[in-house]
């Protein structure tokens, strides 16, 4: 059967953030058809959407699986509700957030699914901790991440761009 080494994007801000994380990632290694292959460590980073809420913990995990992409988002959004995820205000806090960032070489564009998701070239916690994981990854349709995070950060109107750059936070164990 046909494997897809797929990006997961991680977030969480109350409850735990880095447990929050890891078992997420315990549970992305528990579905049907899929394995872990790697992870970033975890990043920390402040809120993108309103400050009035505590800093984020990011990852980025790397997996094999043989799902296709809307059926992994399907897991992924039980995931976050099995961890309490309940819709807050937007871009407010949360206690797991999961996004597909990269599937295979696919370019996706559906009322559910916008893959690459959009904040890969653009939100330095998305891409510092999936460039720490796989430093010549490829953007379909874009090129070569690292050359992409580049020319973002010196172009004026970086859309989403944080106050300070976010940090490595150590490895999950
Ligand atoms: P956000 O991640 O921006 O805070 P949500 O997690 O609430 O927002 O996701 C909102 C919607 O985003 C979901 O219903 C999902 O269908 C859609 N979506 C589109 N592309 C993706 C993607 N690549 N990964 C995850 N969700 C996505
Ligand atoms: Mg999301």
């Amino acid at each position: 059967m046909k494997t897809n080494t797929v990006y997961i994007g991680l977030g969480s801000n109350i409850k735990l953030p880095m447990l929050q994380i890891k078992n997420a990632i315990i549970a992305l290694a528990e579905l049907p058809g899929t394995r872990v292959t790697g992870d970033s460590g975890y990043f920390k980073s402040k809120p993108m959407g309103p400050k009035d809420q505590p800093d984020y913990v990011n990852a980025v995990a790397e997996i094999v699986t043989v799902m296709t992409a809307i059926e992994l988002l399907k897991h992924c959004q039980a995931i976050e509700l099995q961890q309490g995820r309940t819709k807050s205000r937007h871009w407010g806090e949360r206690s797991i957030d999961l996004d597909m960032l990269l599937y295979a070489d696919e370019q996706i564009e559906t009322d559910e699914l916008t893959v690459p998701h959009p904040g890969v070239c653009l939100r330095d916690f998305v891409y510092m901790p999936l460039l720490k994981l796989n430093p010549g990854i490829n953007v379909p349709g874009k090129g070569l991440l690292s050359d992409i995070v580049k020319d973002a950060e010196k172009a004026a109107d970086k859309k989403y761009k944080t106050d300070y750059q976010c940090q490595f936070a150590g490895n999950i164990e």
